[in-house]
């Protein structure tokens, strides 16, 4: 039986790089980098040139295709280390990006992960014309010293006012070159629904090492006061980054 397109009825009818061309040729040099805490990866890719199935070729060569080219600019800027301000338009850009590419990692491999995290409508809902973002994401960016790749996905819950597990969520840390992106979409309980919800992270440096871009509170400057580093015993390590949210079970299976 043919697999349904995450984003719309049509059948998927084709293998995808993850990345775009204009990622790959920049991460060609570039070796992946392997951080793991036990067996918390729900999701986990070590091969930039990844290709996934779960895409039309009509998203992927129309909308999706849109959101590379309108990221491609500040992206690439900032892959290659090249300080960068970032205006609100182009943070909601950032963060379409990101999230788009955390759906897929969410939803590409039906046997590890038979229900995706991100529903049916949050998905079909980032397409054009409504081009909506998951209620309850917030995403970072930051800088790495050197040029990496990496892409995970976590679970991870929390409590709201004293009720335990109140969220559900899914966690998404790309590095791509300089880049550092951190995307956090949760699923509240209903009473809850009508809150923004700031969930409580492990201690780190969050405030220097990080850059908050969704939601919008005016212009950023990329990069941050201070970068990830890959070596060392420093809070400014990228595992603690990779490893700032509690570790959940996989609500989807
Ligand atoms: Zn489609």
């Amino acid at each position: 039986m043919s697999r349904k397109c995450l984003f719309c009825p049509n059948p998927v009818d084709s293998a995808e790089h993850l990345w775009s061309d204009w990622i790959l040729e920049d991460l060609k040099p570039v070796e992946p980098i392997h951080i793991k805490f036990g067996k918390t990866f729900a999701k986990w890719v070590d091969d930039p040139e990844v290709r996934i199935k779960c895409v039309c070729q009509k998203c992927n060569n129309g909308w999706m295709s849109a959101i590379e080219s309108e990221n491609k600019p500040h992206m690439l800027a900032m892959l290659n280390d090249k300080p960068t301000v970032l205006l609100p338009t182009q943070q909601k850009l950032l963060t379409r990006w990101a999230v788009l590419k955390s759906m897929i990692l969410d939803g590409s491999s039906p046997q590890r992960r038979p229900i995706p995290f991100y529903t049916e409508c949050e998905r079909t809902g980032m397409k054009p014309p409504s081009r909506s973002l998951p209620v309850n994401t917030l995403t970072w960016i930051g800088r790495l010293e050197v040029k990496a790749f990496h892409a995970g996905l976590t679970n991870t819950f929390g409590g709201i006012n004293g009720i335990p597990k109140a969220f559900q969520g899914c966690v998404v840390t790309i590095i791509v070159g300089h880049l550092v992106i951190q995307v956090l979409t949760m699923h509240v309980l209903p009473m809850f629904a009508t809150n923004r919800i700031r969930p409580v992270d492990k201690p780190g440096a969050w405030n220097v090492d990080l850059l908050e871009i969704w939601p919008v509170f005016g212009e950023k400057c990329w990069p941050p006061k201070v970068s990830f580093v890959l070596k060392g015993s420093t809070p400014h390590h990228i595992a603690h980054l990779i490893n700032r949210w509690k570790i959940g079970e996989d609500i989807t299976k």
